[in-house]
């Protein structure tokens, strides 16, 4: 692609971020600094508090400007998705909301908590498969045989712009210096739009993205400089456990991500204790990636005196699952 596409693929994310009606049903979050962590990195770290929309997490906001960009057929026939997390409670709340029917077909082992999460909100579970693969063919052969519309928690243009509306926010918050914004990263719909609308009016701030260890599907493609599949990936970052970075957000991400870190397990249960001590809140393994991310980008670089924004992307996490994580934040905290 050259310059003159470029520039045009990015206005035209633009447009659609600007004219995405997510605030109906969405919350503009606030963006908050974190003192203790920015005193212990010597940067100021700002956090964009995603955790506090009424899902938990960023999710609804592509979810609803997809659904309702929808034609009034489409809408008439439905919607059917696969995800066992934020996706779905995403997708079902923007249905109800807007009147649409929704299928969601979860893996069969799906903790209840979730399955309950959807049908509360009125929309159908379908429990198939042993994993998200299966659960996601199932739903390609639903829609095709229904007439629903799939809709993809990432690798979507709508999906993408709704997701965007998090960096427009961001600059209107914060217009001071801002040297970089770490984005966590699954299948590439956040930081696809963030770095759409970032790269487009700022491009001087640094967009900077992070993985698991685990699901570094991003860092594959941009290093085969091609799509790859990963063989296998680990789901304790279950939001961000994708094998394959997004068509659509990987077009964007060639050229607008400056940089991509891997992390740990064990650093994201120590970013979730740092998150908690700054802001009282507890923050799932997917939604502390970027902290973790700015923790390390810091120790590596040595930078100090910056402006550093963290997306803060979700909260779903099992009460059960706390144990595990403050013993592993303890033992990497001595280590
Ligand atoms: C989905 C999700 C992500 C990653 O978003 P992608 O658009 O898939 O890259 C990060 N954090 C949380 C909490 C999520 O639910």
């Amino acid at each position: 692609m050259n310059n003159t596409a470029q520039q045009s693929l990015l206005e035209h994310y633009v447009k659609k971020i600007l004219a995405a009606p997510v605030y109906e049903l969405a919350v503009r979050t606030p963006l908050q600094p974190a003192p203790a962590l920015s005193l212990t990195l010597g940067n100021q770290i700002l956090l964009k508090r995603e955790d506090l929309q009424p899902t938990f997490s960023f999710k609804i906001r592509g979810a609803y400007n997809k659904l309702v960009n929808l034609s009034e057929e489409q809408k008439a026939r439905g919607v059917i998705t696969a995800s066992a997390g934020n996706h779905a409670q995403g997708v079902a709340l923007a249905a109800r909301e807007l009147g649409i029917e929704a299928t969601i077909v979860m893996p069969a082992t799906t903790p209840e908590l979730k399955v309950g999460g959807v049908r509360s909100r009125g929309a159908e579970a379908r429990l198939h498969g042993e994993s998200f693969p299966f659960a996601l063919e199932q739903a390609l052969v639903l829609a095709e045989q229904t007439g629903k519309t799939f809709v993809s928690p990432f690798d979507d243009p709508d999906v993408i712009a709704g997701q965007g509306t998090v960096a427009m926010e961001i600059l209107r918050q914060h217009q001071g210096a801002l040297d970089a914004i770490f984005v966590p990263v699954g299948g590439g719909g956040l930081i696809a739009g963030i770095a759409a609308y970032v790269k487009y009016l700022r491009p001087e701030v640094r967009i900077i993205g992070v993985e698991s260890e685990h699901s570094a599907c991003l860092q594959a493609a941009l290093q085969a400089d091609t799509r790859v599949a990963l063989p296998a990936v680990g789901t304790f970052a279950d939001g961000v456990a994708v094998a394959q970075i997004g068509e659509y957000g990987f077009e964007v991400c060639m050229f607008c991500v400056d940089e991509v870190l891997t992390v740990s397990n064990d650093e994201l249960c120590a970013a979730i204790k740092d998150i908690y001590d700054d802001t009282r809140s507890i923050t799932e393994p997917s939604g502390a990636l970027a902290v973790a991310g700015i923790k390390k980008y810091v120790g590596k670089t040595g930078v100090k005196g910056r402006t550093l924004v963290a997306i803060d992307s979700g909260a779903n996490i099992n009460f059960d699952s706390l144990r595990y994580v403050a013993e592993r934040a303890m033992s990497s905290a001595v280590a």
